[in-house]
């Protein structure tokens, strides 16, 4: 369950952080690149098993 909804910060952006596909271990945004005619592209990394992740933000992944 996402704890990102359960307190707003304004200085933080919310962004969904996906579950390491391998180690199913909570994985770190490590980058932002912004992209101007397409979603800007989020490097995400597993902190467990240093698996990188990329994902376009437009097409997000939910995991419920
Ligand atoms: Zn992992």
């Amino acid at each position: 369950m996402p704890d990102i909804l359960a307190r707003p910060e304004p200085s933080l952006i919310p962004i969904v952080r996906p579950r390491c596909p391998t180690c199913q271990g909570r994985m770190v945004l490590t980058r932002i690149e912004p992209g101007r005619s397409s979603p800007d592209l989020r490097t995400f990394e597993c902190s467990k098993c240093e698996l990188i992740y990329k994902v376009l933000a437009e097409d997000q992944v939910k995991i419920d």
